[in-house]
C-alpha cells in the first residue's frame, strides 16, 4: 500500500513550481492506488498563517488534488517531544550553547584555515559545570543531532543511486533555543507516524535526505523510498521563488488558465513526456514514471503555457466545458467558437456576438452592399450551405470578391476583425439576428 504526502509551508501562497511536488505525489497516488496525504509544514509559527493554510487547500483543490488526509505539525508536538526524548537517551541529540555570533566567527576561523565551515562539535565535550554556567547565565540551549559521519546511500527513484555523506556536514540543529523544532526531526516522525512509502520531493532536499535517513534510523523507523525531482526554474535557469506573485496559483487561475494546463506544465516540463494536452490527470497519471522525470533542467516557457492552454480549451469537449458555459452556448456554438479562444472566458465574448448586441458602424461605401445583402439573405432553415449560397448570389450581384465581398460582412455580422468561419458560424446567428445587423 503507498502512501505519500505532499508537506508545503503554509507561509505563502502555493506556486507554479509548488505545483510539482503537490501532483508528482498525486500522480504517483493514482497510479499506485495509493493514499495522498496533505501535510501542513507549519513549525514555523511567525510565518505560517491560517490564510495561507486555507489558501493552499483551495490552490490544490484547483489543481484537481483532494487529500484523503491533512495533518499540521503545530498539532503533533507530542510526537515530536518523545522523538526528542529518545534522541536524547540515545544520545543523538545533545545542547549546543553557542551563539549565532560566536558560530559565525567559528565559520570564519574555519574557511581562513582553508578547512570546510563544519560544526567543531565543542558542545558534545561540555561538562555538567560547564552546562549548568551557561544556564545561569541565562543562555538557553539549541539541539543538535550527532551525526554518524558515514557516507549514507539510497536508491533515488528518480536519480538513480545516489550518496551522501555526513561526514562533511555539521550536525543539524532539530530544536531552536526556544524550544521549537525546525523542519528535520518533525518531517522524519511524521512520515514513520502516518506510514509514508515513498518521499517525493524536490532535489534540494537531496542532502536532507542523507540527515533524515539517520534520523529515521535513530528513531528505529522504516526507511520510505525517496524520489528526488529537478525543480521549475525560469528560462535564464533561476528558481521560481515563491515570491514571483505572478505565478502563484492563485493568479494563474485569475489570469483565466486552464487548471490543466498549469498541471501538465508544472508537471511534464523537465521529463520525457511531451507537454501536450491530455484529457485529466488521470491520463498523466497512467502514462508518467518517475524515471521519466529528467536528471537535468525543467524549465519554464510562459509562451507554453499559453499555448497548451488554447490547445486544450480547442479540444475540449461540449460535455467537459458545458457545466461554465454561458446559457447561450449550447453545443453547436461551443464546438464552432472553442477553436477561436485561448483562455475560456473569452467565450464571453463570442456569447454576446451570436445572442447579444453587436455595434458596428459600416463604412459608407459599404452601406449599399450591406443592405443588397440584407435582401438576398436566404430563407431558413440554415445550414453550413447557406453562407456560400448567400455569397455567390451577392457576388454576382455586387461584382465584389474576395476580402472587399466578405470582411464587411464579418464586421457587420460580428462587429470584429477575425473569428470562426463564417460559414459555421451563420447558423448559430440564425436569419433574424444577421438581418438586424445589416442596414
Ligand atoms: N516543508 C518542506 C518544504 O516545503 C517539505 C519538504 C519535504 O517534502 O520533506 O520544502
Amino acid at each position: 500500500m503507498t502512501i505519500v504526502r505532499y508537506a508545503p509551508s503554509p507561509t505563502g501562497r502555493l506556486h507554479l513550481g509548488n505545483a510539482r511536488p503537490a501532483l508528482l505525489n498525486w500522480l504517483f497516488a493514482q497510479r499506485t492506488g495509493g493514499t495522498y496525504v496533505l501535510r501542513l509544514d507549519d513549525t514555523d509559527t511567525a510565518r505560517s498563517t491560517a490564510e495561507f493554510a486555507q489558501g493552499i487547500e483551495d490552490d490544490l483543490r484547483w489543481l484537481g488534488v483532494t487529500p484523503a488526509l491533512k495533518v499540521r505539525q503545530s498539532d503533533r508536538t507530542a510526537l515530536y517531544d518523545a522523538a526528542r526524548d529518545k534522541l536524547i537517551a540515545a544520545g543523538r541529540l545533545y545542547p549546543a550553547y553557542e551563539t549565532e555570533e560566536e558560530l559565525d566567527i567559528k565559520r570564519g576561523r574555519a574557511r581562513l584555515l582553508g578547512r570546510p565551515p563544519v560544526y567543531d562539535r565543542a558542545a558534545l565535550e561540555l561538562t555538567d559545570d560547564q552546562k549548568r554556567a551557561f544556564e545561569a547565565e541565562g543562555r538557553k540551549p539549541h539541539w543538535r543531532f550527532r551525526l554518524d559521519g558515514r557516507p549514507v546511500q539510497f536508491n533515488d527513484l528518480i536519480k538513480g543511486p545516489q550518496t551522501v555523506n555526513t561526514a562533511s556536514m555539521s550536525d543539524p540543529v532539530l530544536i531552536r533555543a526556544d524550544g521549537s523544532y525546525l523542519y528535520t526531526l518533525p518531517s522524519v516522525v511524521d512520515d514513520i507516524d502516518l506510514a509514508i512509502t515513498h518521499v517525493i520531493r524536490g532535489e534540494d532536499h537531496v542532502s536532507n535526505t542523507g540527515t533524515q535517513i539517520e534520523i529515521f534510523e535513530a528513531l528505529g523507523g522504516k526507511v520510505p523510498a525517496f524520489a528526488h525531482h529537478n525543480l521549475l526554474t525560469g528560462a535564464d535557469g533561476e528558481g521560481l521563488s515563491k515570491r514571483i506573485g505572478s505565478l502563484s496559483l492563485a493568479e494563474l487561475r485569475e489570469d483565466g488558465f486552464e487548471a490543466l494546463a498549469v498541471g501538465i506544465v508544472a508537471v511534464l516540463t523537465g521529463t520525457s513526456l511531451p507537454v501536450e494536452p491530455y484529457a485529466d490527470l488521470a491520463a498523466i497519471a497512467g502514462r508518467l514514471e518517475l524515471s521519466m522525470i529528467s536528471h537535468g533542467s525543467a524549465r519554464f516557457d510562459p509562451a507554453e503555457l499559453e499555448s497548451l492552454n488554447a490547445r486544450l480549451l480547442h479540444a475540449m469537449p461540449y460535455e467537459v466545458a458545458a457545466s461554465r458555459l454561458p446559457r447561450t452556448i449550447g453545443h453547436a456554438a461551443w464546438d464552432v467558437l472553442r477553436g477561436n479562444i485561448r483562455k475560456f472566458g473569452e467565450i464571453e465574448l463570442w456569447a454576446k456576438v451570436i445572442a447579444g448586441e453587436v455595434h458596428h458602424a459600416p463604412e459608407p461605401a459599404d452601406t449599399d452592399f450591406l443592405a443588397k445583402a440584407s435582401e438576398l439573405l436566404p430563407a431558413e432553415p440554415w445550414d453550413e450551405t447557406t453562407w456560400g449560397a448567400w455569397t455567390s448570389a451577392l457576388k454576382e450581384q455586387s461584382g465584389r470578391k474576395g476580402r472587399s465581398l466578405f470582411h464587411p460582412l464579418r464586421l457587420a455580422l460580428t462587429g470584429r476583425e477575425d473569428g470562426p468561419e463564417l460559414k459555421s458560424l451563420l447558423p448559430l446567428l440564425g436569419r433574424k439576428v444577421c438581418q438586424a445587423r445589416l442596414p
